[in-house]
């Protein structure tokens, strides 16, 4: 049984009363957590394989990403002036390069998602796309845990439908890992915008079989509810409720334009989630403002999201939390509608529970997957404060992250990889983007 000692670092357990210990511990056994506390009730040093002092560092749960494409990393920089959440903008600058994409363009796109996001923190993030199997066979790779939801496009092709069901279900059959760090769900891009009711239904009673949810995008631009407005007079997710569709358990990105009623659907449902992608929400131009004060004195989950990194454009979930609280202060009209410790529980704990892994993950608590990063605040940029949640969010960056655990695996030491250098995930990467674009190009005069 390999064991480790955290010591001396402010802990933050983000566990039921948010517990934080100025001078704190953490002792990792078999890649659990087997204990966590106050300095005064630190172990025997000689009990553990391994002990480290963690001086001027914040040790926390991993942060959790409910939301994003780590394929695209591929179109990073290649959709600027566009809005990714209108159906024109995305088809546009996403769709049309996106059918030159092939099967192996998708391991070294998200090896090199995978590398940054370790290397700023997160150590759970929840995928959406095609090439699925691909993702998860990458992912497994780079150690990371994740929710890979199989994305479904159906665009009104009943054939396509039927066909990507029957894939879909075969992944879910096939790839979640024996570590369980990989969890495969479904992941229907947009319901009405390209999923049909028959096929959404369908993937409902599939997904609950399996005992995995369904990741998708709702509410994101006008196209979401004109569909429903048309046909029934309401909302998508009015719509979705009358269904059955949130009989499931539903992680939806986004979900900017949420009428009340909308939230109330959210909020009844036995396991709807959130994802609150502030930053890729506020580059897209959109006039609306995901209602997450609103959403969560309703008593709904809301976990915070970087969507694709075109449209962010990065995995920095301490940035991520610092755009979200500064956005709902905004949108909101008065100062902290959403403290920096809430800030912090949504994009751990709270993403978590966006995914179902809340007994697994999100907390540092005995028993749980010893799943955690350390961050260095001993540099400029940081000082004394008797609000250390607040420092982290307001004036932390995800290139402090020092080390991370996974399962108790450390996958990053003193900012390097220990699995693969990042140097070659990057000269990989390099080369299947030339590839990629290249191809793009080709086809474009073709
Ligand atoms: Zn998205």
């Amino acid at each position: 049984m390999a064991s480790t000692l955290l010591r001396d670092a402010i802990v933050l357990t983000v566990n039921g009363s948010d517990e934080v210990h100025d001078r704190g511990w953490v002792a990792i056994v078999d890649g659990r957590v087997a204990g966590v506390g106050a300095l005064e009730t630190c172990p025997d040093d000689g009990v553990y394989d391994e002990v480290m002092s963690l001086p001027g560092h914040i040790v926390m749960p991993g942060l959790v990403n409910a939301h994003t494409h780590s394929a695209m990393i591929l179109f990073r920089g290649r959709s600027e002036g566009q809005s990714l959440l209108t159906m024109e903008g995305w088809y546009n600058s996403i769709r049309e390069p996106e059918l030159s994409l092939v099967a192996s363009d998708i391991g070294p796109a998200v090896a090199l998602s995978c590398a940054e996001m370790a290397l700023s923190g997160t150590t759970t993030f929840c995928d959406q796309y095609f090439f699925a199997e691909e993702i998860a066979a990458a992912v497994k790779q780079a150690g990371l845990r994740a929710v890979i939801a199989y994305g479904i496009v159906q665009l009104g092709d009943r054939a396509r439908g039927e066909e990507e069901l029957a894939k879909a279900t075969q992944f879910l059959s096939q790839q979640r890992s024996a570590d369980g760090r990989v969890v495969p769900w479904f992941g229907p891009h947009a319901p009405y915008v390209d999923n049909s009711e028959d096929l959404l239904l369908a993937e409902v009673a599939v997904a609950n079989e399996f005992g995995v949810g369904l990741h998708l995008h709702m509410a994101c631009g006008p196209e979401d509810n004109e569909e429903t407005e048309r046909r029934y007079g309401t909302t998508a997710a009015v719509a979705l409720e009358k269904l059955g569709f949130f009989k499931g358990r539903i992680h939806a990105a986004h979900c900017i334009d949420l009428s009340p009623e909308d939230i109330e659907v959210f909020a009844r449902a036995p396991h709807a989630s959130i994802s609150y992608n502030a930053t890729a929400g506020l580059r897209s131009g959109r006039e609306g403002i995901c209602p997450a004060v609103a959403l969560r004195e309703a008593g709904v989950v809301v976990a915070l999201g970087t969507d694709n990194v075109a449209a962010n454009n990065g995995y920095d979930m301490i940035n991520e939390m610092r755009v979200a609280g500064l956005v709902a202060s905004h949108r909101e009209g008065r100062a902290q509608p959403i403290f920096s410790r809430e800030l912090v529980r949504m994009a751990t704990m709270e993403g978590a529970r966006a995914l179902g892994l809340e007994a697994e993950i999100g907390s540092l608590e005995p028993g749980k997957a010893a799943d955690l990063v350390a961050i260095d605040i001993s540099g400029a940029g940081y000082s004394e404060t008797p609000d250390i949640e607040t420092l982290l969010v307001y004036s932390g960056s995800g290139r402090d992250v020092r080390h991370v655990w996974v399962a108790g695996e450390q996958l990053v030491s003193d900012r390097r990889l220990l699995r693969r250098p990042l140097a070659d995930i990057r000269a990989d990467y390099s080369a299947t983007y030339k590839d990629f674009w290249s191809r793009v190009e080709a086809a474009r005069k073709g």
